[in-house]
Parts: C-alpha cells; sequence; structure tokens
C-alpha cells in the first residue's frame, strides 16, 4: 500500500495517462527532410512511432513522453506538417516560433549532407533571439567520412554542430548527454511555484471567442506582464486577477498573435494547442453557440482529455443566441459531450462580458477534483462496498476478484485496481461512473488502471 511508482505502472498500461505536469520541454525544429522524423523515433526509442515526413501530410501526435538516464521530459515534434516548398520559410518561421515560446531547450537539426539553406539561415535568426538553449544537429552524418560537413555548420553562428546520424543512433547518445545537462529539473517555461497562480489554457478553435474572453477577462485588471529580461519576444503568459485571485494564462501569445498560415494553419492550431496543455492545469475549450458543436472542437476537447488535464466548457457569443438555435445546441450537447457531462458549463458572452465571473467557481471545481487525493481507506471501503453491490461477470468459469485498491496519482486522479483476473472494460468503466456518482470530480477526467496478481 501507499504510493505506487508510477513508471513502473506505466509499463503495464501504455495506454494510461500519467501525468506529471511541468516536466521540461526539448523542442525539435528543421526544415523538412532533414530526419526530424528519425530523431524524434531514436530518441524515443521506437522506430514506428512517428511516421516519415510527407509534404502535406499532418501528424496528429506533437508531444511525446521521453525519458534518458532517468530524466523525463516532453519532446515536441514541431515538424508534423511538412509544406511544399513554397511555404517553407513560413512553416519553419512558425515551427520555431512555437519552440521559442514553449520549449526549454530548442534541438535545431539541419542536413549535413546539404549544407546551410536560406531557409535554415532564417531559422538561425529566429533562434538566437530566443532566451533558450539551442543546440545543432548536424544530421545524417552516418560514418566518420561526413564529418566534414558537420564542421562546415559552425557558419551558421549557433555554436558547436553536433554530427549524429538518425538513422544509425550515431552519435545522437552523446547529443542528448550534452543537451541534459542543459535541461531544467522541471519546466522553466511552465513554471510552477507551489501556492504560485493557476495555470489555465485558454482553448478553442478559430473565431469562437478566445481572444476576446482574454481582453475582457484581462481589462484593466492585468497585473503583471512577463518580461523576460533582455528578450524581445512577446510575452507568452499573462497573469491576469479574476475573482480576487491571480491567474496564469498560459501561451496567450499564440493567441493574441495570429500564424497566417495558409497552408497547415490546422497543424499549427493544434500545435499551439498542444504546446499550451503541456503547460496548464485546465483548459477552458471555448465553443461558439452560434454555429454547430464540430469535429474541431471535439477533437480539442479530446486533446485536453489526452493531456490530463482538468476542462471548463465555456459556450461563448450568448448574446447571439435564439431560442431555435438554442434547442438545437442542447441536443448537439447531448449527442456530442455526452462523454464529458462531468465538465463544468458556463454560458458567456465575451463580448457584453456576461456570466464572465461564473468562470473562477468553475475553474476552482475543476482544479479541486483534479488535485483531489482519496485516502487508501476511504478508497477500499468505496471497492468493497461496490463489489458487494455488484460483483464482475463471470468470464469462462473465472469470475475476476479485485484485492484492493489504490489511488496512485493525483492530477488527474488515478487508480489502480490490484485483481485476480483482468477486468472488463466495461466493468472498469461502472468502477468510473460509481466513482464520480460518489466522489463528483466535475471537471477532472480520471484514470483506473489495473494490474493482475496471481
Ligand atoms: P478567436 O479566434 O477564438 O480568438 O476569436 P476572436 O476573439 O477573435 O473572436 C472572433 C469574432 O467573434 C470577433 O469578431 C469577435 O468580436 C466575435 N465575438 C467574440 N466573442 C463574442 C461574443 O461573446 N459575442 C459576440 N456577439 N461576438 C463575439
Amino acid at each position: 500500500e501507499g504510493d505506487l511508482d508510477l513508471l513502473e505502472l506505466s509499463d503495464d498500461y501504455p495506454d494510461g495517462i500519467f501525468y506529471l505536469p511541468a516536466l521540461p520541454v526539448l523542442a525539435i525544429v528543421g526544415r523538412p527532410n532533414v530526419g526530424k522524423s528519425a530523431l524524434v523515433n531514436r530518441i524515443l526509442g521506437r522506430r514506428e512511432a512517428v511516421v516519415e515526413d510527407t509534404p502535406g501530410v499532418t501528424r496528429d501526435r506533437v508531444a511525446y513522453k521521453a525519458e534518458w538516464n532517468g530524466r523525463r521530459f516532453t519532446l515536441v515534434d514541431t515538424g508534423g506538417w511538412e509544406p511544399d516548398a513554397s511555404g517553407i520559410n513560413a512553416a519553419v518561421a512558425a515551427q520555431a516560433e512555437v519552440a521559442i515560446d514553449l520549449a526549454d531547450v530548442v534541438l535545431f537539426v539541419v542536413d549535413s549532407n546539404v549544407g546551410a539553406t536560406a531557409t535554415d539561415e532564417h531559422v538561425v535568426k529566429l533562434l538566437r533571439r530566443a532566451n533558450r538553449p539551442v543546440f545543432l544537429a548536424a544530421n545524417k552524418v552516418d560514418d566518420v567520412r561526413q564529418e566534414p560537413g558537420a564542421s562546415a555548420l559552425w557558419s551558421l553562428g549557433l555554436g558547436e554542430p553536433y554530427p549524429v546520424s538518425a538513422l544509425h543512433g550515431r552519435g545522437v547518445a552523446d547529443l542528448l548527454d550534452i543537451i541534459m545537462e542543459k535541461m531544467p529539473e522541471v519546466s522553466n517555461v511552465a513554471k510552477q511555484e507551489v501556492g504560485g497562480p493557476r495555470r489555465v489554457a485558454i482553448l478553442g478553435r478559430p473565431n469562437v471567442g478566445k481572444s476576446s474572453l482574454l481582453n475582457k477577462a484581462a481589462g484593466e485588471e492585468r497585473v503583471v506582464v512577463n518580461e523576460m529580461a533582455g528578450t524581445t519576444r512577446d510575452p507568452v503568459d499573462e497573469q491576469i486577477e479574476l475573482g480576487g485571485k491571480v491567474w496564469t494564462f498560459v501561451d496567450t501569445a499564440g493567441i493574441r498573435k495570429r500564424v497566417h498560415l495558409q497552408q497547415g494553419a490546422d497543424f499549427y492550431a493544434s500545435l499551439r494547442t498542444s504546446a499550451a496543455l503541456e503547460k496548464a492545469e485546465v483548459a477552458v475549450v471555448v465553443l461558439d453557440v452560434t454555429e454547430p458543436i464540430s469535429v474541431q472542437d471535439l477533437r480539442i476537447i479530446d486533446l485536453v482529455l489526452e493531456s490530463g488535464r482538468a476542462l471548463v466548457l465555456a459556450f461563448n457569443k450568448w448574446d447571439l443566441l435564439d431560442d431555435e438555435r438554442r434547442r438545437y445546441l442542447e441536443r448537439e450537447i447531448e449527442q456530442d459531450l455526452a462523454h464529458v457531462t462531468w465538465a463544468p458549463r458556463v454560458n458567456i458572452s465575451a463580448r457584453t462580458g456576461r456570466h464572465l465571473e461564473r468562470l473562477v467557481p468553475a475553474l476552482e471545481l475543476a482544479l479541486d477534483s483534479w488535485d483531489t487525493r482519496i485516502p487508501t481507506g476511504k478508497f477500499n471501503a468505496f471497492l468493497a462496498e461496490l463489489t458487494a453491490a455488484h460483483p464482475h461477470p463471470v468470464r469462462g468459469g473465472k469470475q475476476p476478484r479485485i484485492l484492493f485498491g489504490t489511488q496512485a496519482a493525483s492530477r488527474p486522479p488515478t487508480f489502480v485496481l490490484f485483481a485476480t483476473g483482468f477486468l472488463d472494460p466495461g466493468y472498469r468503466r461502472y468502477v468510473q461512473r460509481r466513482l464520480r456518482e460518489i466522489y463528483g470530480f466535475e471537471g477532472s477526467p480520471i484514470v483506473v488502471n489495473m494490474r493482475v496478481r496471481e
């Protein structure tokens, strides 16, 4: 009993959401075809993880959990969308911008066989403005004869080029060792002071009213604007006082400053969303009540669920809602948002300011749930009652029994059940449902995992 080792548990449950907030972030930046995917796969240690760069193809995933020498970090692959030749400069600049805003350390990848291109030089200019350690990987140095190609990259002015072969693994371990020296234990970008302001991400598809909401909320009350000495970059996070309390709104630069890219706009939006979630504890997903709930809205909610962050739904533009649309909306909510009925909902108007003050109790409720810890004794009393009322069905002549359980983590609440056999997914969902009935957990995802004990 007591606290269990999360790492050990996660081996059994690759799908489980084990989330430790504020892991440091390493972002990978570079032109298409320099081998970013291969390098990400190499760092993750599983070759099939990331597909090859294909022009015009969007990868769904952006952030990966990675580990090197026992240190865990988040690997952000900014190159998930590869533009065709005409869009390269803008796309790579957008990658660099995201990396600068959101990563603790940036790894810039260049193809040593091609040498520095104009695009590479353009990116270097952007990266040099960043107040972040930047490492230069000279990729495709498959053997020693190619090393001169790597040395030529000193000309980029980013310091020493590290020759690597992502494909064969050559040099990657040494480079990672050096990177880890500059990697903070906890993300500097997502500074997590104990008792400090809680971190909120405002998410939503374009034009739902995110920046209007932010502006209205900030109003005259903006207390602090993060100013990092010696940088010219935009403030990324803003501290805003709401309901008598200061909150950190993360990646507000991403909301205020729109990256205008015709190609790949979806990818960059999704990159921003994932990156903002990395830094946040709770997400406010803004929906536009004048339009049907869309696949894109649901995808953003899915990203929140995947990230294990707390969730509040804000239905915006309430001032424009008429009776007919309202009836449709209620039906859509019932159908499309049935899986997140536990998320607090606030009906607001960023334009008029209607009910903005209700955001605060919703955020507090969601964060309280997210932080909740149920003592092991209490949790086992709950399990005993639950299994007595509704035992696991017999499967193949056997009836798996839950021996005991414990809450292995909070943020989000993560439970582990030790059982004599494999528990049906349906039964695990039943446990989850009962947990919500008894403890609420409004605004927080909860995770129920199991381990079989012979
Ligand atoms: P973002 O892309 O999500 O940041 O959306 P914006 O904040 O730029 O808003 C998109 C458009 O919707 C703008 O024209 C806003 O003025 C408008 N808008 C935002 N919130 C509201 C609202 O509550 N009511 C009304 N009527 N319009 C809104």
